[in-house]
This record gives structure tokens, C-alpha cells and sequence, in this order.
């Protein structure tokens, strides 16, 4: 059975960063999951991540339990999963970190950070615990959906971030210190490019890594990035895929076909997802969700410019004729035979399966595509037996598609 061996190691990093919000060593903020984080490590913040909660929340499958909480509160069970089952978590006060992680309960903030570059909704969601917790919160609220950014809308965003440095200051106690900003972006850098090279290693027809194993080795990249411990993770992780390339040794082999993943994870299905794909001999080797992390952008010798446009530059905050020419562009590369859009109920932002693009991709680029309902979190969105259906269904179309060819 193929095994990604790094992953025990991978779970260890995780139990460590997950305590250490809660040793009091570091003070701690709150951030979204493509906010500045550069910008708060280098203020010496531990930083931490609610939507990791949420993905928690949902890979668990806790997040039913808990979201009529906050429905109770009057939260629309319709809104994202992730706000309400966090938010439902902590009026419960019932979270898989006391189980997995031996934590007391979400971590305390001392200042919350949100960027609505990836939805408006977080800002919600950020400041209902800005009010819980009685804590100074900060928002960065660039340009959307952008065609092409242009310096016009970096300049706007630089001057966002650099207007979050009194208040890091007066929480953290610490003075801005530039050489600690270049340095975090260096190392953020530094690992986001090595997570680049990880989801690249699939695009070898013997594909080392797919995209449900992606969704768990980029738990470093999302929450201890701009820290050598990420850079080190993944040069070692990137090291055993590139070896298990050269050995011919991939988590499916001979796959018939070759499958992007479009939109938010299921997270609780994704075993059952994994074993659909490859029982069907479907290698689902690349994702818009996994890439979200990729930030080329970042130069250290640049540190506001590079930031500002990486994060302003993401696949979420880009017009229609943006995302298709990048989809289109990991088609080649991945060489993809067809993609499945993920329609997730509660997340508008991250699900493009709803304005008529996937056909107009598809007329682009001759590349099939199947469009299935379900949601990150609540599992009540997602019909298991109609999914399969209609996943195997489309596996055996692209199949004699590709003996026709
Ligand atoms: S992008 Fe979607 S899943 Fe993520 S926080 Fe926003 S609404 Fe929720």
C-alpha cells in the first residue's frame, strides 16, 4: 500500500503549533487563512487560524453538532460552514483540539486580523469573536475579483498593512523591526515555493501526491508559514515524493484517467472521495484548493510590494477570464482529462460552478467537466449515493473518450 511516510511527521508539527497557542510563551493572533500572516510572525505572534478550525470541524464531522448553536444565534445555516461551526464550537465550547491536541478550547487572541481578499464573510465571522473576546481587530479589505492587479490596487493594500503596524505594536509590545519582516517573508517564501515543487511533483504520470493527500500535508504551508519549521517540513516531504518519482512509484498506479478538483474540500468524505477516485482508476492529481497557498510572488527584498500582491493576486479575489487561464494552464501541466467543480452550498466564493463557466471552459479547452452539490462542513448538502453515481458515471465517459481519441 502506497504511504506518504512524512506524514507522521507532518502530525507531529501540527500537536506542537497547536499547544503552543496555549504554553502563554507568545501572544497569539487570530488571522484568515491568506491574511498577513508574515506580517503579525514578525511581530513575534504565534498566529492562528479559524478556518483550520473549521476544516477540523468538518474532517471530524463535529461541525453538525455544533452549527445549530450558532444557527440559535441567528446565523443562516446557509451561510459558511466554517463561521458557523467555528462560532457553534465555541459557544459549545466543544472542539476536537481538546481531544486531538489537549487543548483547554479555542485560543485566546490578543488582536484578530482578517483580509476579505478570499470573501466578505470572515469579516463577520472575525468580528463576532473580536466582541466575545473583548480584542482589537484589524481588517484588510483589498480590491475584488481583479482581472489584472495592477500597482494601483498593490499600492492600496501596502497601505493596509503598514496601517496595522500601531496596533501590532501597542498588543505585541514590540517596535516594527523590518529586518524581522524581510526575514519572515524570506522564510515564508522560502516554503511556499517548496509547496509548489510537492504539488508539481504530480504532474509526473505516476503521481506521488494527490489532491486528498494534499488537503492534509498543507496544514504547514497554511498555519506555520514564515518558520524554518515549515521550510524544513516540506524540503523533506518534497525530497520522498521526488525519490517515489524517480522509483515509478505513484498512490495509484497505471491511473486511466488524470482529475483537477475545483472548490473547497468535503471535508468530511474525503477517505471516502480518495477510494471512490482510485477504485474507479481516477488519479485526482492537481486542485485550485491546494495551489491557494502557492505565493511566488513573495521577495524578501520587497517584503510590502511582494506581500500585498501575492496575497491581492490569489485564484479567489480573480475575475472570470483569470481563472479560466489559470485552470486552463494547470490543465496542461497536470495534463488533466477532466475536472470535477465542487458546489458548495455555503461557500459562494469558492465554488465557480454557478455563473455557466464551466462550459465556457470547457468550449476553451475541450476539457470535460462534472458539477457536483455538496459543502466544506455540513455534511446535510452533500447526497453520497447521487455523487457516486454521477462521479462514476462521468470516470467511464472520459474513459471511452479517451479510447475514442
Ligand atoms: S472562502 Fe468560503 S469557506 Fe472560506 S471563509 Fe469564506 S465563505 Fe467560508
Amino acid at each position: 500500500m502506497y504511504i506518504i511516510k512524512s506524514t507522521e511527521k507532518m502530525k507531529a508539527i501540527m500537536g506542537n503549533y497547536f499547544r503552543s497557542l496555549e504554553n502563554g510563551e507568545k501572544k497569539v493572533a487570530w488571522c484568515t487563512s491568506v491574511g498577513p500572516a508574515e506580517l503579525l510572525r514578525s511581530f513575534g505572534f504565534e498566529v492562528y487560524f479559524p478556518e483550520n478550525h473549521g476544516a477540523l470541524l468538518g474532517a471530524t464531522r463535529t461541525a453538525m453538532d455544533v452549527i445549530p448553536e450558532a444557527v440559535k444565534m441567528g446565523y443562516s445555516g446557509h451561510v459558511c460552514s466554517y463561521t458557523t461551526a467555528d462560532i457553534g464550537s465555541y459557544l459549545r465550547n466543544d472542539t476536537p483540539l481538546k481531544k486531538h491536541y489537549g487543548m483547554k478550547g479555542h485560543p485566546k487572541p490578543d488582536l484578530i486580523a482578517f483580509n476579505t481578499n478570499q470573501c466578505r464573510e470572515v469579516q463577520d465571522w472575525f468580528y463576532f469573536f473580536a466582541k466575545e473576546f473583548n480584542c482589537p481587530v484589524v481588517g484588510i479589505t483589498p480590491p475584488r475579483y481583479l482581472e489584472e492587479v495592477t500597482q494601483k490596487e498593490v499600492d492600496l493594500v501596502v497601505e493596509q498593512f503598514k496601517s496595522m503596524i500601531p496596533i501590532c505594536e501597542q498588543v505585541s509590545g514590540q517596535k516594527f523591526d523590518e529586518a524581522k519582516f524581510k526575514e519572515t517573508v524570506r522564510l515564508s517564501k522560502e516554503a511556499t515555493l517548496l509547496w509548489q515543487k510537492v504539488l508539481k511533483t504530480s504532474t509526473a504520470m505516476n503521481a506521488p501526491i494527490s489532491f486528498f493527500d494534499g488537503t492534509i500535508h498543507m496544514g504547514p504551508i497554511v498555519v506555520l508559514r514564515g518558520t524554518q519549521i515549515a521550510k524544513d517540513y516540506y524540503t523533506e516531504l518534497l525530497a520522498e515524493l521526488e525519490e517515489n518519482v524517480k522509483n515509478n512509484e505513484g498512490f495509484l498506479p497505471k491511473a486511466r484517467t488524470r482529475i483537477f478538483w475545483e472548490g473547497m474540500p468535503i471535508w468530511g468524505k474525503l477517505r471516502m472521495l480518495s477510494d471512490l477516485f482510485t477504485s474507479n482508476g481516477a488519479a485526482v492529481v492537481a486542485s485550485t484548493y491546494c495551489s491557494s497557498w502557492v505565493f511566488d510572488k513573495f521577495d524578501e527584498n520587497d517584503p510590502w510590494n511582494s506581500t500585498a500582491r501575492a496575497y491581492t493576486e490569489i485564484f479567489i479575489n480573480r475575475g472570470e477570464k483569470a481563472k479560466m487561464r489559470m485552470l486552463s494552464d494547470w490543465f496542461k501541466e497536470y495534463r488533466i482529462d477532466g475536472i470535477i467543480y465542487h458546489d458548495s452550498k455555503t461557500c459562494f466564493n469558492n465554488s465557480n460552478a454557478k455563473f455557466g463557466m464551466p462550459q465556457r471552459l470547457k468550449d476553451i479547452t475541450g476539457v470535460p467537466a462534472l458539477v457536483i452539490e455538496g459543502d466544506l462542513c455540513d455534511l446535510r448538502f452533500f447526497s453520497e449515493g447521487q455523487s457516486i453515481t454521477k462521479i462514476e458515471t462521468f470516470l467511464e465517459q472520459l474513459e471511452e473518450n479517451i479510447v475514442l481519441k
